[in-house]
């Protein structure tokens, strides 16, 4: 029997305090699937709020209407729905997206990949839930149609060409900090120097708080023994100040069968979700854009590869490794990055 669980977001902001809230602007609201907060401080009296809302808003359905696999006439989807070699014409940012995941896939050997769609949607993970494992010839006809070598990309005019006809991209891992890091242009634009911006866990946090301090961000200890007994505890709380941070997780997406864990994240060379112990990766990085796809191209990569990834790097990464009923903590952070650590980071 498979059940299919969905937790909630792990990434908790912490102390977003309570001390004088007149110049602190709060705003929300949704999208791609979830949900966005934008917390303003030190904004002038004469700031307009609703210009400001609705500034974000508009940039997050262009951004939406760029890069969704829901959206049938968005331009991703409609690449995906052309089957065939010529260039297809898109706008400069799908271009600039596409050339940093590919990147990505170079440097991860072929970890992250935005052409697994077919995988994502054969084991169920896609628009169409789906309660049967693919048998093994299913998986192999879907791995022919992927491979991110198969895509290429044009400049000026921008173009997306795929080698392969039934190739198709799901910039899913990375879309949602590379609108993190566009709200957040948005109100460096405005002159505020400090401000945090949040689309469904991944921010980017610059200057202080509202208490006046660094911002907070709190990682959790996935517990989750069910959807109903998940406590929050941090596990880390890492102070950040213009930086972005994502986390990708096993325990927000994932079926369970005969005791295995199946995670949404889907390793292209097997062609199967992957079933290792690594719980949550949390990546820190001046961009969330790359921070959100490098946390999934680790999650992918699991603990060992994962850890020598980020150190070749130089990145600043925080791992939860499941150990039992509990989690272990490998880090490569810096004692001053994370304020607190619950458990000594390992790095064996
Ligand atoms: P979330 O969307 O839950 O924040 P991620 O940023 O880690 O999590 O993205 C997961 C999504 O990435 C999956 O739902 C799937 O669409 C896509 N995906 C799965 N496997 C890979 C992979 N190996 N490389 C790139 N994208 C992937
Ligand atoms: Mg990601």
């Amino acid at each position: 029997m498979r059940i299919l669980l969905i937790t909630a977001l792990f990434l908790a902001l912490v102390s977003c305090g309570s001390s004088p809230e007149d110049n602190v602007l709060r705003l929300q609201g949704k999208t791609m699937g979830t949900f966005w907060h934008v917390t303003l401080l030190d904004v002038e009296k004469n700031l307009d709020k609703n210009k400001i809302q609705k500034q974000i808003k508009e940039q997050l359905v262009k951004i939406n209407q760029q890069f969704s696999t829901y959206l049938v006439d968005s331009e991703v989807s409609q690449f995906n729905a052309v089957h065939d070699t010529q260039p297809f014409a898109v706008s400069d940012a799908v271009v600039d997206v596409v050339n940093a995941a590919q990147l990505l896939s170079r440097q991860t050997q072929g970890a992250f990949d935005i052409t697994v769609g077919p995988l994502v949607d054969l084991w169920g993970f896609g628009s169409a839930i789906k309660f049967e494992t693919p048998s093994e010839l299913s998986i192999q006809q879907a791995k022919v149609n992927t491979g991110y070598k198969f895509l290429t990309t044009q400049a000026q005019p921008a173009r997306l060409v795929k080698k392969n006809p039934l190739l198709r991209i799901d910039l899913s891992a990375i879309a949602k900090g590379y609108a993190v890091d566009q709200v957040a242009m948005l109100i460096e634009q405005q002159q505020i120097k400090n401000y945090l911006v949040e689309i469904g866990g991944e921010l980017k946090a610059k200057g202080h708080n509202p208490k006046a301090e660094t911002w907070k961000v709190a990682i959790e200890k996935p517990e989750d023994n069910g959807l109903n007994n998940r406590s929050k505890v941090a596990q880390h709380i890492l102070e950040i100040d213009d930086k972005a941070v994502a986390t990708s997780g096993d325990y927000r997406n994932y079926f369970e069968e005969n005791g295995v864990r199946y995670s949404h994240m889907i390793d292209p060379k097997t062609g199967k979700p992957i079933t290792h112990n690594l719980a949550s990766v949390t990546v820190l990085h001046q961009s969330a854009m790359v921070a959100d796809g490098l946390a999934t191209a680790i999650m992918v990569m699991g603990e060992e590869k994962g850890l020598s990834f980020a150190n070749q790097y130089n990145l600043q990464i925080v791992m939860l490794v499941r150990k039992g009923d509990s989690f272990r903590s490998v880090s490569t952070l810096k004692p001053s990055v994370s304020r607190k650590q619950l458990k000594p980071p390992k790095t064996e």
